[in-house]
């Protein structure tokens, strides 16, 4: 029997008054049931009694000895005790009892906090009881039990939450009902949701503690995977789309666009979105791939079977240079054929603008090109059937934009460059479909990737030269606009960058001005060279982006904005500086600009850091060039939180569970959620009824569940 619920405040157990309870509160711990949950970072065997000789300085012990000084007088007391290991001075200022109690020869048992003090150990006001001088051969050891230890603060420290953990836990039954069906239960071999909790903080060995948190972390994972399987079920339940027809002649002439044949990736892609389109639901689906492997063409291809079914299309891009480019692109496509597409600009002048937002209305456009912006903010579309929203490298947003159109939802294809994981593409899109482009067209030049110190600097220019001077493009990119610290050329410079730059002394990051400078005034003098952060003007951009990709600069020197879309195929070497400032992920984007043609591209990485871990953490570049390894890599080494932002996209952290060391865990739950799901969406079986109110409790609000139960 428990005599608390879950919901009872901490206060209620012993040892826990008021001010205890708001130490606790500063944890975030206000309940029961919140302290059940707070788990112990690693555990220490709790001996019950400790040898004299083992005592460490500031922990909380308990000791027995035989009393073999006295001294003091009252009220100020010591004794010292000896057991056999050692001797150990016990103090009190102010003795809680009387002296007749203590005595020589007999058995104490004191529990305190230890301090050193001359070199020995000693316990101050420390409990005691005393008992017959034999006592000391009957002595109680109570083995070796874990108990937790905590994360601790400033008001409250780990050895008082265990021991308030260990009240809770003798009480009795723990206000911690089962949550997971018990069929589950049984089919994983799982301990309960108790036993499990019980284990957590205090376990008998390694086994039962890896054994319990396989089991919470296992009902995280399937809390998580059964919300988005709900939510899934939901978008699909209350949407309806366009059926869109792919005949046999639609797809011959699309096809027949492209001077190429597709690659196998992009017909096993696009098989996966003509069956969303032809479903009569709204396809919602994040079409991942390389830079380069062809996704755009796929988008296309969508495209053009929402327009051969009389509907309208649109294509955003996150900024107007990339808009420009699509457009460029679709362009060369689509030049000779009937259909009617649009390019939509930031600089249009009102009255052009009236007139192509006119034509959109009523249906005489049918495709738009433009930023997300434009589109949405400016047109309301007479049958729009498919948007394509190309994230390039942000990690595709799947917020839903609002759009003007009559009719049904139109399909949506998130395009992103940005290789996501499949472990993560499974917790933060669970609720999506997604497709992956695996392979690029054939023809492409390797990339040959080095990483090397700054000692190497002239020498790497020099050859540089030698290249660019026959006829190859180069990029030169770099952290910083100008000498200023905090000024960057890109938000998109990941956020440790910042954090490990203002941790170190290094200073001296290197700009793009200054390294512009010291290039033209030394290895690349007389050179043509020209310069692009985030600072310029859009036109100023263009015209050095036009005048790169026409090749007339031998090379640009950059700040991360080159990332961005910038399609030079005969640009094929890439030099990062401070390649140790920047993800793994991001140089991936950024050595993804080169290697576009059929030649051999080159990628140096110049790194300030030759220590260990940022030299291994470089060396996955040296080794691969498949983005889906490298995004793996990172997620190792930077947590999915700081690659991807997860917690933007409204799921809860994991407390247990790891995405990662459990993935063979979630993809377990990912099943067994989503056949609950389709077996009994409502919830209410009886073995699936506790899991509705673990969901609320766990997203609250958050997945807007509202309407399952
Ligand atoms: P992404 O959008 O993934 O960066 P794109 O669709 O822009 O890739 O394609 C990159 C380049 O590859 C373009 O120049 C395109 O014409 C070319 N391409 C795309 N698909 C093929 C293919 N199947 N065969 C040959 N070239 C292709
Ligand atoms: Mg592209």
């Amino acid at each position: 029997m428990s005599t608390f619920r879950s919901d009872s405040p901490i206060q209620y157990v012993k040892g826990v008054g008021p001010r205890k309870a708001e130490a606790f509160a500063t944890l975030g711990i206000h309940t029961v049931g919140g302290l059940l949950e707070y788990f112990p970072f690693r555990h220490e065997i709790d001996r019950g009694e400790a040898d004299i000789d083992e005592l460490v300085p500031g922990t909380n012990v308990t000791i027995r000895g035989e009393v073999t000084r006295l001294g003091g007088r009252p009220p100020a007391m010591r004794c010292v005790i000896d057991d056999g290991t050692g001797s150990c001075t016990l103090r009190w200022f102010n003795q809680p009892f009387g002296r007749q109690r203590l005595f020589r020869g007999a058995t104490v048992v004191a529990s305190g906090h230890v301090q050193i003090y001359n070199d020995r150990p000693e316990l101050v006001q420390p409990r005691i009881q005393v008992f017959e001088p034999d006592a000391l051969l009957c002595e109680q050891r109570q083995g070796t039990r874990r108990v937790g230890v905590y994360r601790g603060n400033a008001h409250i420290k780990s050895p008082t939450i265990s021991r308030v953990v260990q009240n809770v836990l003798t009480q009795g039954r723990l206000p911690v009902p089962e949550v997971i069906p018990p069929a589950l239960v049984r089919k994983h071999k799982l301990p309960t949701r108790e036993q499990a909790i019980r284990q957590m903080h205090s376990p008998a060995d390694d086994a039962q503690f890896k054994q319990a948190r396989t089991r919470l972390a296992y009902e995280e994972f399937l809390l998580m995977e059964l919300a988005l399987a709900l939510r899934r079920r939901k978008r699909l339940a209350l949407q309806t789309g366009r059926k869109l027809h792919v005949t046999r002649e639609i797809n011959d002439r699309i096809r027949a666009r492209f001077p190429f044949t597709l690659t196998k990736s992009q017909d096993t892609v696009l098989r996966e979105i003509v069956r969303d389109l032809q479903s009569g639901r709204p396809m919602t689906r994040l079409l991942q791939g390389d830079v380069g492997c062809g996704k755009t063409v796929v988008a296309l291809y969508a495209c053009l079977v929402a327009i051969a079914n009389g509907k309208q299309a649109a294509i955003m891009a996150p900024t107007e240079i990339l808009a420009q480019q699509h457009f460029a692109n679709i362009d060369r496509y689509l030049a000779d054929s009937r259909v009617r597409y649009v390019l939509l600009r930031g600089k249009l002048g009102k009255k052009q603008r009236d007139e192509i937002r006119t034509a959109i209305e009523r249906g005489e456009i049918d495709l738009v090109v433009g930023t997300q912006a434009l589109i949405q903010k400016d047109v309301a579309f007479d049958q729009l059937a498919m948007v394509v929203v190309d994230e390039q490298h942000k990690f595709g947003v799947m917020q839903r934009h609002k759009f003007r159109t009559k009719g049904p939802m139109p399909h949506y294809l998130v395009m992103t460059a940005t290789p996501i994981p499949r472990t993560l593409a499974m917790t933060v899109f669970g609720d999506l479909d997604v497709s992956i482009i695996k392979h690029s067209p054939p023809g492409r030049g390797r990339i040959i990737t080095k990483v090397v110190t700054p000692q190497k600097w002239e020498t790497v220019m020099g050859y540089v030269r030698q290249r660019v001077e026959a006829g190859e493009q180069a990029y030169v990119v770099c952290p910083l606009i100008g000498k200023k610290e905090d000024e960057t050329g890109d938000s998109s410079i990941p956020r440790i960058a910042y954090e490990q730059r203002r941790g170190s002394n290094a200073g001296g990051l290197i700009s793009v001005k200054a390294t512009h400078d010291k290039l033209v005034s030394g290895p690349w003098r007389g050179l043509d060279v020209g310069l692009l952060h985030g600072s310029l003007r859009p036109a100023e951009k263009q015209a050095t982006i036009e005048a790169f990709a026409a090749g007339r600069l031998h090379a640009v020197v950059s700040t991360t904005v080159v990332e961005v879309g910038v399609d030079v195929s005969n640009a094929t070497i890439m030099v990062v500086e401070h390649a140790d400032r920047y993800g793994l992920s991001q140089l991936h984007q950024l050595r993804g600009r080169v290697g576009r043609g059929s030649k051999e591209s080159l990628c140096v990485l110049i790194a300030r850091d030759r220590g260990g871990k940022s030299a291994q953490r470089l060396s996955v570049m040296t080794q691969t060039t498949d983005g889906f390894k490298i995004a793996e890599a990172d997620l190792r080494q930077r947590g999915p939180g700081q690659l991807f932002g997860t917690k933007q996209h409204g799921l809860p952290e994991l407390q247990v569970a790891d995405i990662i060391e459990d993935f063979g865990l979630l993809e377990q739950a990912r099943q067994d959620a989503f056949a609950i799901a389709a077996a009994d969406p409502e919830l209410t079986r009886p073995e699936n009824r506790a899991l509705l109110p673990a969901l609320k409790r766990v997203f609250g609000e958050k997945l807007a569940l509202i309407d399952a139960a």
